[in-house]
């Protein structure tokens, strides 16, 4: 894909507001480059070479159903077969070149997708309807966590350390942290360069050698990050890609003996079958990152202006298909009606339509399910309670062949409601009235999920109780930029507690890539 060094003005998850015209010309002409290439064939990469599968699978835009977005390499079992030989193979050589030069490659991948930010941003918007603003900013965060995760590997000495002697100095200790081997990285549509990069670099930074599966609907996607790294300088073998609809590619990875540790991100149902299966054998790494239901509590003593702008930003930004969107709200009933009325007004307010224009804040969901589920959820909060605003598909203009549904806020319902519990991964946020802030964290921690989590007070001492209370991996004050969303690397560190998350480590953190390693002791006496 050509590259196109574009403006310099990083834009990130908490930007508010863009006006500068050379970003919006830049992305137009990104979206005109990557337009002619609709509907080319792609093909899988093993050992270096780009590869065909058994046939090819067809994605086709969210945005319309009519735009072909490619063809692209039907992967099989025999390819993930190769892909871990050939993974095999590379990973001793790998881990043995200096970890000075293995940074220096993967920062030229960060370099390589920066410059090539329009055109990858015009990809995303394209494939997974992200508006503008989102896409540009995952492929800002998709660069920058190799850079922040190669910023980890020199802090940390490249985790070779010395230790003690016990006073006998003829005793020589060190400990090392030192690669597994071959690592699967198997990502989710919503973010598609940004947790497969991440995943992909913090694997490769620490020694090992990867095998890649992305979501289908997203593989545009992971082919052009892929050539980002191929073309850094990533020697063959060490960064593999297979791609394929449905299970099949995903479980055969999981399946395979010669894969020594697993990074997955999805839904809690396909992470959890994952982590039950994969450490049969043995407890082989096995970090997964899965749903969230993340609650915003507001109190009385909030800025109702600036909780209802994070709460309706982190609600339907991407419409609400980031694992930390804000789908719950607890809030005192004192304010309740003035809060409902704010979230309204604003909702109202959003622009919904094709994400290829400027002015657009949500484009589409990403297909027919999302669809069903956002339905039937609002149809749940018709029969059991209010829908304050939205509740409608829509289809008229741009939309009728693509997958666009109201942005929709709802409430008069039991706090026990599956609507509090289900992760909807949709533009759909349901709201509840609690007499105190205690109430309102107790129903907030009573969730499968850990994630992220918000609150909106000016009351110091309500604050620190939120901090000191919620579990959740990410925790988030008072913030207009997003009440649970929009995390950054080397920022916020971004993991899941209970259902949302295997480690208690995070990614975009500092203690990320240390997961990909493990510990070896050398003692060595004079
Ligand atoms: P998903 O679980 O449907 O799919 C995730 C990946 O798993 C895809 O690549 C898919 O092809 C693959 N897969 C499917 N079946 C498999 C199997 N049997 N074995 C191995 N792999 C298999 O999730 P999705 O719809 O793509 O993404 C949305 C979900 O991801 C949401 O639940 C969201 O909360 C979660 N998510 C979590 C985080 C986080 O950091 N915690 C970030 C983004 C998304």
């Amino acid at each position: 894909m050509t590259s196109d060094s574009g403006p310099r003005m990083k834009i990130t998850y908490a930007t508010l507001r863009a006006d500068n015209e050379e970003l919006h010309a830049g992305f137009e002409a990104g979206v005109e480059r990557v337009r002619v290439r609709l509907g080319a064939s792609h093909r899988n990469l093993v050992d270096g070479a780009w590869r065909d599968g058994n046939g090819t699978f067809e994605v086709r835009s969210p945005i319309d159903t009519d735009i072909v977005l490619g063809q692209f390499a039907m992967g099989t079992r025999a390819d993930v077969d190769a892909a871990v030989a050939a993974a095999r193979r590379a990973q001793p050589a790998w881990a043995a070149t200096p970890w000075g030069e293995r940074l220096r490659i993967l920062r030229a991948a960060a370099e390589l997708i920066s410059e090539r930010l329009m055109d990858y941003a015009a990809v995303m918007a394209f494939e997974c309807g992200k508006t503008r603003m989102e896409a540009l900013g995952e492929v800002e965060e998709a660069a920058d966590l190799i850079r922040y995760y190669a910023q980890t590997m020199e802090d940390n000495n490249g985790y070779d350390h010395p230790m003690g002697n016990l006073g006998d100095a003829a005793v020589h200790t060190r400990t090392i942290l030192r690669p597994h081997g071959v690592f699967g990285v198997i990502s989710p549509f919503n973010f598609p360069m940004a947790l497969a990069s991440g995943p992909i670099a913090g694997a490769l930074i620490a020694g090992n050698t990867v095998v890649f599966k992305p979501a289908s609907v997203t593989s545009w996607s992971a082919v052009v990050l892929t050539q980002a790294y191929v073309d850094a300088g990533v020697p063959a073998g060490v960064l593999n890609l297979v791609m394929g609809p449905g299970a099949t590619v995903g479980q055969a990875l999981q399946d395979h003996p010669g894969i020594d540790g697993m990074v997955f991100t999805g839904s809690y149902e396909v992470g959890m079958a994952l982590y039950r299966s994969f450490t049969t054998r043995w407890p082989r790494p096995c970090i997964v990152e899965m749903g969230g239901k993340n609650p915003a509590i507001v109190t009385r003593h909030a800025d109702l202006d600036e909780a209802a702008e994070g709460i309706v930003r982190a609600s339907f930004g991407f419409d609400g298909q980031k694992c930390s969107a804000n789908s719950r709200v607890y809030v005192e009933q004192a304010v309740h009606d003035d809060l409902v009325a704010r979230l309204v007004a604003r909702t109202q307010a959003l622009r919904v339509g094709d994400p290829l224009l400027r002015e657009t804040f949500m484009g589409p969901v990403i297909d027919q399910r999302a669809v069903d589920r956002w339905g039937a959820a609002v149809a749940d909060a018709r029969r059991d309670g209010r829908v304050f605003t939205g509740g409608e598909r829509l289809a008229g203009g741009i939309m009728a062949r693509g997958f666009f549904v109201e942005p929709t806020v709802v409430g008069g319902l039991p706090a026990a409601h599956r609507l509090f519990q289900d992760e909807l991964f949709a533009p759909f946020v349901a709201v509840h009235p609690v007499a105190s802030l205690d109430e309102a964290i107790g129903l907030a921690n009573d969730s499968l999920y850990g994630l992220t989590a918000g609150i909106y007070s000016e009351d110091r001492a309500e604050v620190d109780r939120f901090l000191d209370r919620m579990q959740a991996g990410v925790l988030y004050v008072n913030r207009r930029a997003g009440s649970t969303t929009g995390a950054w690397p080397g920022i916020q560190s971004f993991g899941g507690w209970k259902g949302s998350g295997s480690t208690g480590k995070a990614g975009l953190g500092m203690y990320y890539v240390a997961q990909f390693l493990r510990e070896q002791s050398h003692t060595i006496v004079d």
